[in-house]
C-alpha cells in the first residue's frame, strides 16, 4: 500500500471495476436508479478508505435529495458513522424540527445493521429499501427481535429489498465484502494491547 493511499491496490482496482460497470448499467427495474446511486456512493466510501456502504434519501416525489456513505475511518474515526447514520444526521442537521420523513424513502446499498435499524426507526422515514441483503445477519433479516416500543414505532414503516437488477445487488455486496476485511483489521488494531 502506498503512503497516502488508504486502500490496497487490489481492493482499489476491484472497486474501480465495479464503478465502471455500474456507470454502464442500464436502468431496467423499478429501483435500479436508486440502487445504482446508493452503490456508487458505497464504492466512493470504499475508495476513501471506509467500508463500502452508501445510502440516499428520496422525497415523496421520488427525487433523490441527499446521498451519503460510510465515514467511519476517514476523515477521522467516528464509531457511529455508518452510511445511514451519516445520512440521517445530515438530514436532521439541515432540517431541524422542520424535518419530516413521511413519504420519503431511504435506500441503502447493504441491509442496515442493528444500530442503523434503530436509528431508521427513530427517524420515522416511511420506506427503507436495501440493495443487497445481509443474508440473515442484518437488522431486518437477522435473528434479533425489536423491543415492543420499537416494534410499535416501526409498524407504519416499510422495510424491503430494492427491486433492482441482481447484478447491482451483487456489486453492492461484493464492494462491501472487498473492503470489510481491512476495516475490521483497523478496528481490531484499536482494541488489542499496544
Ligand atoms: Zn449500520
Amino acid at each position: 500500500m502506498n503512503r497516502g493511499d488508504p486502500i490496497p491496490p487490489d481492493v482499489r482496482s476491484r472497486l474501480m471495476d465495479f464503478r465502471a460497470e455500474l456507470g454502464n448499467h442500464p436502468d431496467r427495474r423499478a429501483h435500479d436508479g436508486y440502487s445504482r446511486i446508493a452503490t456508487e456512493q458505497a464504492i466512493e466510501g470504499g475508495l476513501e478508505g471506509n467500508a463500502a456502504i452508501g445510502a440516499l434519501i428520496a422525497d415523496p416525489d421520488g427525487l433523490v435529495i441527499l446521498v451519503e456513505r460510510n465515514r467511519m475511518f476517514v476523515p477521522r474515526f467516528r464509531s457511529d458513522f455508518h452510511a445511514e447514520m451519516v445520512l440521517l444526521t445530515r438530514y436532521e442537521n439541515q432540517h431541524g424540527n422542520q424535518g419530516d420523513l413521511r413519504g420519503h424513502t431511504l435506500v441503502t446499498s447493504l441491509e442496515p445493521c442493528e444500530m442503523c435499524m434503530i436509528r431508521i426507526i427513530n427517524s420515522g422515514v416511511t420506506n427503507t429499501l436495501y440493495v443487497a441483503s445481509d443474508v440473515g445477519k442484518g437488522g431486518i433479516t437477522g435473528p434479533n427481535t425489536l423491543a415492543p416500543h420499537w416494534a410499535r414505532l416501526a409498524e407504519p414503516q416499510n422495510f424491503a429489498p430494492a427491486d433492482c437488477s441482481p447484478r447491482i445487488a451483487d456489486i453492492a455486496l461484493e464492494a462491501f465484502q472487498v473492503t470489510i476485511g481491512g476495516i475490521v483489521d483497523k478496528m481490531m488494531a484499536r482494541r488489542l494491547p499496544r
